[in-house]
């Protein structure tokens, strides 16, 4: 049976990233994948710029030919839209995975596709994983597992409770032949009736091709997706779905534990998303980058205690911690706005206020809400205060 200094187990964002610090440490790494390549869980794809930075990526025609300079926001009546700026990419995700495994590879560890871990026990001070790879049973240890294997994490549900992670459904549509005013601009719906709770979303992504999808809590996603590509014929007339997906996408913050003796979780897994929009690959990527680093060097020293490898939550928890914490801040807030409410503050704010409200609400735009509405300001206070 083969031993590891550290194994990664998913290749998304976090995975790939994690498996290529450690092997730069000089651990002998493995990456497993179950699927037989990367990139199959359904993203909407987008990202800032800055997370290709973080990835230490520049971005290539092969995984991030189209560019977007920032999106329109559009309050529940759609009468008026909102700009807000920022320079980013929709990647070609499966493309940009397995480059970024091809590096981790290139940096020395073994990357395994369609290889499935089921389950881990703890033996003589070592991991002992289980599982199937093209269908044959196999096994292997390893002195640290880094768990970037998603929402259904198994290294989760055997070893980190997870009391606190609400995830919610998200489902998208691949379209072809859509009519699209600007294929450089987001496009964002909001509005209760449209998306309880969540969001619409239409990501363009060159020559009439885009990701359009819908995040809510609850069910009836596929439904209310359909019936507003109905209502929007002046986009969607032509169009055709070449594909559709849906998967989770938790929204609770980072869970209460996410490291502990010889193990980590990391990206999905450890609620590492920002609430309010449901982006994570930025914050895998970074959350991977770090807990590899940690988990390369600690299993070179020989020392792969819970005290040792808390470095890695300390350290994200330092670049991500409180941005994480105040836009779930946001999200329980957004949730009670009813959809006039929405109309109201979308009419009354900015693009750059509306960033910051992700952030906690603008305290100058308040004054003007507040001479205007008084009643809503007074609960757009209360309740960012309160939650
Ligand atoms: C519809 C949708 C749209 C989204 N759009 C965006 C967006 O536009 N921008 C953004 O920033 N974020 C977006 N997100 C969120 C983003 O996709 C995730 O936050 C991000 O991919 C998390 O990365 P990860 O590496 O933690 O996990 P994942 O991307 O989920 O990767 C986990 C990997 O582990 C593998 N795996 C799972 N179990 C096992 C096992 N037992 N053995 C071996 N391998 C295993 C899986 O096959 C997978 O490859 C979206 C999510 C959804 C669902």
């Amino acid at each position: 049976m083969d031993t590891y200094d550290v194994a990664v187990i998913g290749a998304g964002p976090a995975g790939v990233m994690a498996a290529w610090t450690a092997a730069k440490q000089g651990a002998h790494t493995v990456l497993l994948e179950r699927e037989t390549a990367a990139g199959r869980k359904p993203c909407a794809e987008g990202v800032l710029s800055e997370a290709l930075d973080d990835a230490e990526v520049s971005p290539t025609r092969e995984f991030a030919a189209h560019r977007i300079t920032g999106a329109f926001l559009y309050p529940p009546n759609e009468k008026k839209r909102v700009r807000v700026g920022g320079d980013g990419y929709i990647l070609d995700k499966p493309a940009f995975l397995a480059s970024l495994a091809e590096r981790a590879g290139a940096a020395g560890a073994e990357v395994v596709y369609g290889a499935r871990i089921e389950s881990y026990s703890r033996d003589d001070g070592l991991v002992h994983a289980e599982g199937r790879r093209d269908s044959q049973p196999f096994s292997l240890k390893a002195k640290v597992v880094v768990g970037c294997d998603g929402t259904g994490s198994i290294l989760a549900r055997q070893f980190f409770p997870r009391r606190n992670y609400p995830v919610i459904a998200a489902f998208q549509y691949d379209m072809v032949n859509c009519q699209l005013e600007d294929e450089a601009t987001l496009e964002i719906f909001i509005g209760h009736k449209k998306a309880p709770a969540g969001y619409i979303w239409i990501f363009p992504k060159g020559k009439g091709t885009a990701n359009v999808g819908i995040g809510l809590k609850g069910s009836g996603a596929k439904l209310l997706l359909d019936k507003f590509i109905q209502e929007h014929s002046s986009l969607f007339g032509d169009a055709k779905i070449e594909r559709s997906q849906a998967a989770p996408v938790p929204v609770g913050g980072e869970v209460e534990d996410y490291v502990t003796g010889n193990m980590m979780l990391c990206g999905d897994a450890a609620g590492q998303v920002i609430p309010l929009t449901g982006a994570g690959i930025h914050t895998s990527m970074v959350a991977g980058k770090i807990a590899g680093e940690v988990a390369g060097k600690a299993a070179r020293d020989g020392d792969i205690g819970a005290n040792r490898l808390s470095e890695y939550k300390n350290r994200f928890d330092a670049l991500w911690g409180e941005k994480i914490s105040t836009s779930l801040r946001a999200l329980e807030s957004f949730e009670r706005f009813s959809d006039d409410e929405l109309n109201i503050i979308t009419d009354f704010l900015d693009g750059q206020d509306l960033v910051d409200m992700a952030h906690g609400f603008s305290p100058s735009k308040a004054v003007g809400l507040m001479l205007r509405h008084p009643i809503l300001a007074m609960k757009v206070a209360h309740q960012l205060m309160s939650s």
